[in-house]
């Protein structure tokens, strides 16, 4: 049975949008087609655990949007360039920092942690966006936006180059809560001689020394951070689109300015209709530091032993705008979480009761409203979780036929569409089991035990597998 249902009617949901600090009812500007954003990684580095947080979110979202009966146009950028070590115009290119440390030039280092970035999300069963555009491979869509800017006075070039002026914003701050008047007074910002206002950022930079160069209007330079997220959403999504997600750290400066971006460029407002952003992560209480030894990747914890399924039910288990406190003894504990949907799932085989069960189809009807609910209430994973274990321990009681068995399996597939870590039903272990019972029935026919042998036969029968006993041995197939 397909995962996700039907796609006529979706259901409704409602998200906290950041820009409004409201809970609000989600209405895609398309009706049943949704079109997302979510900040992708600056390949630098390997993605830690932290970031993970934030991708697992925006997985879990476009899973539950479908779940939900929507169609769902993802994109994620990946960040080759222009993303400077302060977040805002300081410092050195992160992508050149890494280069010059690992002796390698920016376009190999970028090479390299991006697909250590796919290698990554595959083993966290993160289902891969529509695409995935790269910053390096869209300068000109951004020198156009750049270009515009300029043209709508919301830019202006010094010395080769260009700066946003936020005072022609009216609404910067609006979203992070950082306006030009709070932010003046805080005045904790080096004036830099060149910007007209001090929260003025670059959108294109001038830098002799800085590997990665393309021409412009302006002379050679490369582009600020920001602006690549604007150039590559608009050019995948449209002027005006749905979700933007991030983490919670991307909201001032990133967002705000991309937002300044957007509009400034297109005159059209809302850019985005909802934005969303996860909490902050914590590891054994505390930031995450490598001095403090409690810095992860996602290969860290596989060499240390943690289910990457187990990684993944933790990171996606706690409401994403809670803050998460990940630990390994709560790796340990999901991995029982998920061991128990499993067994689960595997002792459903074994059902055989003669008749259907009258009280299944009402505890079906719950399981899903309290999931349903929970999902639909700003994605609040935690209880969606809870009314599933709910439903387990119901269903447990139970004894159930064969089409129960399949009407609850229907059910718990539909909800992994949306958790993402039970995966499908291997055929491997199917087929050990299998072989399994082959070997005690053969066992129980040498000793004469014949009622226990026809036992399994029946057993196997029911699940629609046949025994057939030849010269040599028996061998099985599918009724
Ligand atoms: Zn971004």
């Amino acid at each position: 049975m397909s995962a996700a249902p039907a796609r006529e009617r979706p259901s409704k949901m409602r998200v906290y949008n950041t820009y409004t600090r409201l809970l609000e009812e989600f209405k895609p500007i398309t009706p049943g087609k949704v079109r997302m954003y979510n900040c992708g990684p600056t390949v630098y580095n390997y993605a830690t655990i932290g970031n993970f947080r934030a991708y697992i979110f925006a997985d879990v979202l476009r899973r539950s949007l479908e779940y939900f009966g929507n169609e769902v146009t993802q994109i994620v950028n990946i960040t080759d360039v222009g993303h400077m070590t302060s977040d805002a115009d300081e410092g050195e290119d992160k992508m050149s920092k890494a280069a010059r440390e690992q002796k390698k030039d920016p376009w190999q280092i970028a090479e390299f942690y991006m697909n250590a970035f796919f290698d990554d999300i595959k083993t966290l069963n993160i289902q891969p966006a529509q695409k995935y555009p790269r910053a390096t491979e869209h300068v000109a869509e951004m020198i156009a936006i750049v270009a515009k800017l300029i043209e709508n006075g919301h830019a202006y070039v010094t010395n080769g180059n260009v700066y946003y002026d936020v005072s022609s914003f009216p609404g910067y701050g609006r979203l992070s809560g950082n306006t030009l008047e709070q932010l003046n007074a805080g005045a904790r910002i080096e004036v830099n001689p060149e910007k007209r206002n001090p929260q003025d950022f670059a959108l294109w930079k001038q830098d002799p020394k800085h590997i990665m160069q393309w021409d412009s209007p302006w002379g050679r330079g490369f582009p600020g951070w920001h602006i690549e997220c604007s150039a590559m959403s608009s050019k995948y999504l449209g002027d005006q689109f749905d979700i933007h997600t991030g983490g919670e750290d991307n909201i001032f400066p990133h967002h705000e300015c991309e937002i300044a971006q957007s509009e400034g460029a297109t005159g059209k407002k809302p850019w985005v209709r909802y934005w969303m952003h996860t909490r902050f992560l914590l590891v054994n209480g505390q930031k995450m530091s490598k001095s403090l030894g409690n810095f992860f990747t996602l290969r860290d914890l596989v060499e240390k032993g943690c289910d990457p399924m187990a990684v993944r039910y933790v990171l996606m288990s706690t409401h994403y705008r809670q803050p998460l406190n990940f630990t390994l003894e709560s790796v340990e504990g999901a991995r029982e979480s998920i061991r128990r949907l499993t067994d689960f799932r595997r002792r459903l085989n074994d059902a055989s009761a003669p008749a259907d069960c009258a009280a299944l189809p009402e505890i079906l009807r719950k399981g899903k409203e309290g999931f349903d609910a929970a999902l639909a209430e700003d994605l609040n994973t935690s209880a969606a979780l809870a009314a599933l274990f709910d439903l387990v321990r119901e269903v447990n009681k139970l004894a159930l036929s064969r089409a129960d068995a399949a009407r609850v399996l229907a059910l718990l597939q539909a909800f992994d569409h949306v958790m993402g870590v039970l995966g499908e039903v291997k055929e491997e272990g199917l087929a050990a089991e299998v072989e399994a019972l082959i070997q005690e029935r053969l066992e129980s026919r040498k000793r004469r035990d014949f009622k226990r042998a026809d036992e399994i036969r029946q057993q196997l029968k029911a699940r629609g597998i046949v025994l057939e006993d030849f010269a040599g041995g028996t061998r099985w197939k599918r009724e």
